[in-house]
């Protein structure tokens, strides 16, 4: 899987160089660049943002930066250009540098007149490398000047983490964990202008806004992260035990959370696992987890319990 991340501070994302990531890229199971916005800027400051219109606090990131930034990583426009001295972009991965790819100079603040953001903002609704066609809005959206638009199987699914869009779930982690390409943006400050997924909905990309959370962060660099590892563990090969993320938490029958773990010794402190657990009985192991499960997502997530799949929950017990 090929992923692009575009922050102000892309040096975040050194820390992917740790852990099960850092092996997942070692052994070319993902391959990541995280790239400086500020490297498509062209002013002396390299600034991205500006006061909002309508005015109130804070700063919004600016729509030019952003669509010189994605039309290069998009292949959406030709390079026409030198790129700018100051390309910068930190390679996560040793092997790996996207940044051949050339910002252009061109003004890409291309939106076109009387784009209606409302009518483009559907959100997430398009399955991962899907066509334009797929974009239930795309209708809607008005005709938008595009040239050199590559196919869009080839095309990345391009994610911007929003705290006041629709919550990142498993169900999403699991979908684009099948997407060949992600293209993420951080936000910073009050956020991006609204324009930019709107305009790249309406040129047919695949774009996502995902909240990680009710709270709000400073940035979307942790937000990504979140996404990414729960979407790159479920990779083929990038977990040690593959068994690992089959029975999880919102995952498999019926998405509930998981029942309590516990390992060894018996007692702890005066405190033993439950009997069940050592009885070598697997039925009675399963059904005691199984029912733990239930109970548990009833107390801490009734919402799970109302969307649950009552066929799948009503399978015979796990042969063992
Ligand atoms: N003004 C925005 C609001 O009130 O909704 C908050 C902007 S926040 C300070 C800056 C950036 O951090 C956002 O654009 C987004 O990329 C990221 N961010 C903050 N909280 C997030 C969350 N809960 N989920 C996803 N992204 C978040």
């Amino acid at each position: 899987m090929k992923i692009d991340i575009v922050s102000v501070f892309p040096e975040y994302f050194d820390v992917l160089n740790l852990s099960l990531f850092g092996k997942a890229q070692a052994k070319g199971l993902v391959e990541v660049t995280a790239h400086n916005l500020r490297d498509w800027t062209h002013d002396v400051h390299h600034s991205v943002d500006d006061t909002p219109v309508g005015g109130g606090a804070g700063m919004v990131m600016k729509p030019a930066v952003w669509a010189e930034c994605l039309d290069d990583l998009l292949g959406l426009e030709p390079a026409t250009v030198t790129p700018s001295s100051n390309n910068s972009n930190t390679s996560v991965a040793a092997t790996t540098d996207a940044t051949a790819s050339v910002p252009s100079t061109a003004n890409a603040d291309a939106a076109p007149e009387g784009t209606d953001i409302a009518a483009s903002e559907e959100s997430n609704a398009a399955p991962v490398n899907t066509t334009a066609d797929a974009n239930a809005d795309a209708s809607d959206a008005p005709a938008a000047p595009v040239s050199a638009v590559p196919p869009a199987s080839d095309r990345p699914v391009l994610i911007f983490p929003n705290p006041s869009a629709p919550l990142f779930t498993q169900r999403d982690a699991t979908e684009l964990s099948h997407a060949d390409h992600l293209l993420f943006g951080c936000g910073r400050y009050e956020g991006y202008d609204a324009r930019i997924p709107a305009y790249y909905r309406a040129q047919g990309v695949d774009v996502r806004e995902y909240s990680i959370g009710d709270y709000v962060l400073n940035g979307g660099e942790v937000a990504v992260s979140v996404m990414l590892e729960a979407i790159t563990r479920l990779l083929p090969g990038f977990m040690g035990n593959p068994e690992s993320i089959v029975e999880e938490s919102y995952t498999g029958e019926g998405a509930l959370l998981e029942h309590r773990q516990y390992t060894k010794p018996a007692e702890w402190r005066g405190i033993r696992v439950p009997d069940v657990l050592l009885s070598g009985d697997h039925g009675k192991v399963d059904r005691f987890r199984r029912d733990e499960a239930l109970a548990r997502t009833d107390e801490i997530r009734p919402d799970l319990i109302a969307k649950l799949d009552c066929a799948a929950l009503s399978k015979p017990d796990r042969k063992t």
